[in-house]
């Protein structure tokens, strides 16, 4: 049985673990997360434990990054049940931070990612990755850990917070990490505690739509008769809104219908109450 790692809850404790392990020369790795962890996240666990002396692992449920308050007051939560999974996983501290420490009465500074951040998500929830981007930013600069590890099921997250570290010098080193999958290829999710019996039947769908068109792309053809075909298909098993379902360039998130350079097929659509978003990689003919 492992310790359980501390769980510390204010900005002036933190730096003070952290900066005593750095006196003792050892490397720190951080994975920031909204808890309710399931295996994707202790996989981030896993790559910053074999790579560094220490783990630090953010549970913040960050009220910016909502763009309704209905979706923030429903998000999941389990602390106890989340400090045991990371007990046995050899965490070493837990950065669980109240909103009010997080963002102090007459909090007024915004992060604002240009670009890459008009697609996708951030097309569809408006003021998600200026949320993303502060809070990050805010946990990176917390905690000044040597890596900071993120999951590619959120892509575009990962592809803004590399934009942001880089343009303000922020001196971690980002990691991105696989999406872990249930073994029907469901990716995992937080959000798919939501889903009833009958949805979570149909879920892996969404990954075998994601699937096809990206094979289709890798064969170097047009995908959007795939895609037509793949929104058909999510329609009669059930899905319901999509906010989107295409292929992007893997660098800039430009669409690409028909890619030459590394690419991934992406997709956000709502099942029942959740709404579930996924990519996968396309292998582009080299
Ligand atoms: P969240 O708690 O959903 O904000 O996620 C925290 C971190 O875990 C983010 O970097 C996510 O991309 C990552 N993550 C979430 N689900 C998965 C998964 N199925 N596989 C790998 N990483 C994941």
């Amino acid at each position: 049985m492992n310790d359980s790692p501390e769980i510390i809850t204010t900005v002036r404790d933190l730096r003070a673990r952290v900066s005593g392990w750095r006196r003792a020369g050892e490397t720190v790795g951080m994975v920031p997360t909204m808890g309710f962890l399931h295996d994707g996240h202790m996989s981030l666990v896993r790559n910053s434990r074999a790579q560094n002396n220490r783990t630090v692992v953010s549970i913040f449920v960050n009220p910016k990054q909502f763009d309704r308050a209905s979706d923030l007051e429903a998000y999941p939560r389990d602390m106890d049940r989340d400090a045991a999974l990371l007990a046995a996983g050899g965490v070493d501290a837990i950065w669980s931070p109240e909103p009010e420490e997080m963002y102090p009465p007459g909090f007024a500074t915004s992060v604002d990612v240009s670009g890459l951040t008009d697609c996708l998500c951030g097309a569809t929830r408006s003021g998600h990755f200026a949320g993303v981007a502060v809070v990050v930013t805010k946990l990176l600069l917390q905690c000044l850990p040597d890596r900071a590890y993120f999951g590619r099921k959120d892509y575009q997250q990962l592809m803004v917070v590399r934009r942001m570290v880089a343009d303000l010098n922020i001196p971690v080193e980002i990691r991105g990490i696989d999406t872990v999958r249930e073994s029907d290829g469901l990716a995992m999710s937080s959000r798919n505690w939501h889903l009833t019996e009958a949805e979570r039947a149909v879920a892996p769908q969404l990954f075998g739509v994601l699937t096809d068109i990206a094979e289709v792309a890798g064969r170097g053809e047009d995908v959007r008769p795939t895609i037509d075909k793949g929104l058909k298909r999510l329609e009669r098993a059930g899905f319901g809104a999509v906010d989107y379902l295409e292929v992007r360039d893997a660098e800039n998130l430009e669409l690409s219908h028909r890619p030459k350079r590394p690419a991934r097929a992406f997709a956000a659509i709502y099942l029942g109450k959740a709404r579930l978003i996924d990519n996968v990689p396309v292998d582009t003919p080299t």
